[in-house]
């Protein structure tokens, strides 16, 4: 998955500094981030070429996170436009792109962008945020109301059946993403994740599922999601009933007959239909009920 980067370490400690030359600045715009290529791989500008077309660069920085020795900035709002060899390449590009964890830093990059974006001024009070010392929050100097970043909260459903697995497409209306998924929806207010899993596929597919098995979490940026994914059955009828607002398709696969991801697996969704495609559902693990 995309935030799978081992060798690699991610490291979000807030230990905002003075950039160095060497360090990567990342630049995004409307859904957009400055990237080139080379050979086919992804990168993006130094602190230091930047510095050569725009020099408040530095100065003008922000500390995101740390990959390995390298630490991240954002500029934000910068007047810089396409430069040798630099572009700037839709967000979805990322889902893509090699290496995987050079696109793992500008998804996340791009979710810590978008909160400090859409969190400028006091929800409370209208005044403007300042930077809250020490960690990664804003503060209002007027109320002194603090935010932190936003995560949603959402489960990935896979809704199995013997050995059969329900498979949806969203409705073009609702997604752009046009390849199966799984039933997904995000945590509403009041609930536990495992009445999210139950409200979510009685109002997407309306089956009644038992047996919930929690699989794996994944940070999901580009929905600025905590994806949580869990294996269930179905508990009696299986006849589908669709929300055809949000799905146009919801079907049952036998593993043999479940059609084959070619891209890379950088999703939990896809993730979890290969596991079941090749293993079946999963076993109960240490501690958990069979
Ligand atoms: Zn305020």
């Amino acid at each position: 998955m995309i935030q799978d980067i081992a060798p690699h370490q991610y490291n979000v400690a807030y230990q905002p500094k003075q950039p160095k030359p060497s360090d990567t600045l990342l630049i995004y715009r409307g859904g957009k981030i400055l990237a080139g290529f080379v050979k086919d791989e992804i990168c993006f500008p130094t602190v230091e070429e930047i510095q050569s077309i725009f020099p408040g660069a530095a100065k003008k920085a922000k500390y995101l996170f740390r990959i390995d020795e390298r630490d991240y900035y954002e500029l934000r709002k910068p007047p810089i436009e396409a430069f040798d060899g630099w572009k700037y390449e839709d967000i979805l590009v990322l889902r893509r792109a090699v290496p995987m964890w050079k696109a793992f830093a500008g998804i996340t990059g791009y979710q810590i962008h978008n909160w400090y974006s859409d969190h400028q001024f006091c929800g409370r009070c209208a005044a403007e945020l300042e930077a809250a010392p020490g960690e990664r929050a804003l503060k209002c100097p007027v109320c002194g109301k603090i935010i932190y970043p936003t995560i949603a909260p959402s489960v990935i459903v896979a809704v199995t059946n013997k050995d059969q697995i329900l498979m949806t497409r969203y409705a073009s209306s609702h997604s752009s993403y046009k390849n199966y998924a799984l039933v997904a929806g995000y945590a509403e207010v009041g609930e536990t994740l495992e009445a999210t899993v139950h409200r979510e596929v009685m109002e997407e597919v309306g089956l009644r599922v038992k047996n919930l098995r929690y699989y794996k979490s994944q940070p999901w940026a580009f929905s600025g999601a905590l994806l949580v994914g869990y294996f269930c059955e179905v508990d009696g009828d299986t006849s589908v009933t669709l929300e055809e607002e949000e799905l146009c398709e919801a079907t049952w696969f036998t593993r043999s007959e479940m059609p084959v991801k070619d891209d890379h697996v950088i999703s939990l969704t896809n993730e979890m239909m290969e596991y079941f495609r090749i293993y079946g559902y999963p076993k109960a693990r240490d501690g958990e009920n069979e």
